[in-house]
């Protein structure tokens, strides 16, 4: 279910604190009481590390997370403990579900439950119980394949762009939502994550965010051009076209399937997607490739686990996934054809990605 974002420690924070630490003995250490030599030698303070963002408000879309500084792509900004979690199964339930938030809330300390209670779009409000649904159901998100839904204090503020700059993922390890930047974010440039699925055309994402999260997308995407809108609906609706397709030829010779593979994989770089869905016709053509071309399929298999590592972390389910059932059984393999995260046996990039979608074999 479609579902807003809830807040996590960001882990600048902690280490602001073992920063500052230290600092508080340097003006006064006993080496440099007992010399008592009137002039000091220079000390290096141990610089502050300034936290990945700030929340503000805006009028048109109430709080969000702003980035205090330069952060480049793969970096974890965020990751936090949820305030509630609940069943999915409850959620269609509304007084059962109020009451569980109810009860919920009564277990955290008094800071936490304000905290969930200006997750309320008036911050000016401070809502009753009975708006305690209505928060929970605006701010959760999913987690554990949809089977919980949690609200979270800062994940909950991050705002939604159809051309996301980070995406979330949850931490089962150690029950923590995570942010991950996509692209290099600049100071001052507000963090979004996308609300849906980035693949879904205009004429449906739009309606869907307004009937859930009851908003007119004004990003950059829907601020377009209405002909550069429709040019790029009409590749999402090929590439949708194409999964069909490749979903019902399943018993089609390898080759086809890795031919329709590319294309699909071909179709997102060019519409410039970040987010971990590029992954996917590379971890389905590591399935194809499985059994019958061995080598072909530890490489695709290297190159979806490097996406899902700078989308959604080192710990997260996919990449566990791959790592385990995929390339530690070949690592021999892959060390064998000299992968150096690129390219293999020194091949041009080119010459590389005709082999690896089956145009040519190695010679
Ligand atoms: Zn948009």
């Amino acid at each position: 279910m479609p579902s807003k974002v809830t807040t996590k420690r960001p882990t600048a924070k902690s280490s602001i604190k073992d920063a500052v630490k230290p600092s508080k003995g340097i003006a006064t250490s006993p080496e440099t009481t007992l010399t008592a030599k009137p002039i000091r030698t220079p000390t290096k303070i141990p610089s502050t590390p300034i936290p990945f963002f700030t929340i503000e408000y805006s009028l048109d879309k109430g709080q969000g997370l702003i980035a205090a500084r330069n952060i480049p792509a793969g970096t974890c900004i965020l990751s936090e403990s949820a305030l509630v979690v609940m069943p999915q199964k409850l959620i269609k339930h509304p007084h059962k579900a109020s009451q569980f938030i109810y009860n919920a809330l009564k277990k955290l300390p008094l800071h936490l439950q304000d905290a969930f209670r200006q997750l309320h779009r008036n911050n000016d409000i401070i809502p009753t119980e009975t708006a305690l649904y209505e928060i929970f159901l605006v701010n959760c998100a999913d987690r554990q394949d949809g089977a919980e839904a949690a609200v979270y204090k800062t994940f909950s503020r991050i705002n939604h762009s159809c051309d996301p700059n980070c995406e979330q993922a949850f931490e089962a390890k150690n029950n923590k939502q995570v942010v991950y930047t996509i692209r290099d974010i600049k100071k001052g440039e507000e963090i979004y994550i996308s609300y849906r699925n980035v693949l879904e055309p205009s004429t449906l994402r739009l309606p869907n965010l307004k009937r859930h999260y009851d908003f007119v997308c004004k990003c950059p995407v829907c601020d377009m051009p209405e002909e550069k809108i429709q040019e790029r609906d009409r590749k999402l609706i090929q590439l949708d076209k194409i999964t069909s397709f490749y979903n019902s030829q399943q018993t089609r010779p390898i080759r086809s399937k890795l031919e329709l593979l590319r294309r699909k994989y071909e179709f997102m770089v060019d519409l410039d997607i970040k987010t971990s869905v590029l992954a996917q016709p590379l971890f389905e053509a590591m399935n194809v490739c499985a059994e019958d071309m061995g080598v072909r399929g530890a490489i695709f298999g290297l190159l979806a686990h490097k996406i899902y590592v700078r989308c959604c972390g080192p710990e997260s389910v996919d990449v566990k996934d791959i790592e385990e059932t995929v390339l530690e059984p070949v690592r021999d393999m892959i060390i064998a054809v000299r992968w150096d995260g690129e390219t293999i046996l020194g091949m041009p990039k080119t010459e590389f990605m005709d082999w690896l979608w089956g145009k040519c074999e190695l010679a």
